[in-house]
């Protein structure tokens, strides 16, 4: 397998790790956008605390 469509990646803000979406359930919907994460340890700390994590949070 290739590994050059970083299109189909993002990156769980959390800790940073990448993370397949298609791969991924572990998602949350924030100000419209979707946040995906390596685990729902990161989803739950994510969700505590939002402004700690994602930039675009005001
Ligand atoms: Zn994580």
């Amino acid at each position: 397998m290739e590994d050059i469509d970083t299109a189909t990646k993002t990156h769980d803000p959390v800790c940073g790790t990448a993370v397949e979406p298609e791969r991924n359930h572990c998602h949350v919907r924030h100000h419209d956008r979707l946040y995906y994460f390596c685990s729902l340890r990161c989803l739950l700390a994510f969700a505590e605390a939002p402004e700690r994590y994602d930039d675009a949070y005001a």
